[in-house]
């Protein structure tokens, strides 16, 4: 399979983005450009990373050294926590770029809206992703972990709305709320830990699924994801997991299967990474 073979969604400012990608939240700073080169070997021409991840270099190293013409490549990143104020995020911006090693940037988020912190002032962070769109070196912006009521004030305030919400979405927690905010929008959702870290793969129904359909239930779970209509991006450092989530569109789950898997939902309590509400962390 090549990256052909990966549908694309539109995004609401024209722009397009393949559905599936490959994340590197927490491959190893040191282990980032071999990783990512044997993802592009794989086929997978987006990649998701970001400033707290640390291994934006890594990246960088993999996507100068494939030869892969840029046109064919899209590429992530975020903003730190460390770095809300207007100013810091204008720095922030440019550095990610150089670290890359990118004149233009495809998608840049607010990673997290702490509106514990900045006086509660996501608004004016998000205003600089816009002035970065505006000027060039970014093609869109977007947000993750926004939770409803954060999508509202910005766009309220700003006029201007993300393309994408990056969130936590998995069969365990569908997340309804915040996909169901951000398409009231017009934002697509990109699913965040689509395989909760392999926490859903062990599930029996899932398992049953997977039998049915002669597929791992980590390909049945990607495939909900898409049938949904989510970007996804899992994560691995091995090639023959690489390979394995890369192969989900030779196969499509019955309605039936999609119902008895999003009856998983947990609510809250299948949540595995922070509430975006109470979330502080700031990086030193
Ligand atoms: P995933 O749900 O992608 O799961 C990754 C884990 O599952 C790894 O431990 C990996 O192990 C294992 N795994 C991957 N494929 C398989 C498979 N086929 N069978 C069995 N185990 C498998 O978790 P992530 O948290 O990494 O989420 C994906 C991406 O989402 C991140 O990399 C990042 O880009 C993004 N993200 C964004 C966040 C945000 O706040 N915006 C928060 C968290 C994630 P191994 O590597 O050993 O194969």
């Amino acid at each position: 399979m090549t990256s052909q073979s990966i549908p694309t969604i539109p995004l609401h400012d024209g722009t397009s983005i393949p559905q599936l990608g490959f994340g590197v939240f927490q491959v190893p700073p040191e282990d980032t450009a071999e990783t990512v080169t044997k993802a592009f070997e794989v086929g997978y021409r987006h990649i998701d990373t970001a400033e707290m991840y640390e291994n934006e270099a890594g990246v960088g190293e993999a996507i100068k050294a494939s030869g892969i013409p840029r046109d064919e490549l899209y590429v992530t990143s975020k903003l730190s926590n460390a770095w809300h104020e207007p100013d810091d995020a204008r720095r922030a911006f440019d550095e990610t770029l150089t670290t890359l090693g990118l004149d233009q940037l495809d998608l840049f988020l607010i990673h997290w809206p702490l509106p514990m912190l900045y006086d509660g002032d996501y608004v004016s962070t998000w205003k600089v992703l816009t002035e970065l769109v505006a000027d060039g070196r970014l093609r869109s912006a977007g947000v993750s972990n926004f939770e409803p009521d954060h999508l509202d004030r910005i766009v309220e305030e700003t006029g201007i709305v993300p393309v994408v919400n990056q969130i936590e979405v998995h069969p365990f927690f569908g997340n309804e709320e915040a996909r169901a905010a951000s398409h009231e929008h017009g934002i697509k959702v990109e699913a965040w830990s689509p395989i909760a870290q392999g926490a859903v793969l062990d599930d029996e129904v899932i398992g049953k699924i997977a039998a049915a359909h002669g597929r791992t239930p980590s390909q049945v779970t990607l495939r909900w994801h898409v049938q949904r209509g989510d970007i996804v991006f899992p994560k691995s450092v091995r090639e023959e997991r690489m390979r394995e989530n890369f192969a989900i569109f030779d196969f499509e789950l019955t309605p039936e299967d999609m119902e008895a898997i999003t009856a998983l939902d947990k609510g809250e309590d299948g949540r595995t990474g922070p509430n975006p509400d109470a979330f502080d962390y700031v990086p030193d």
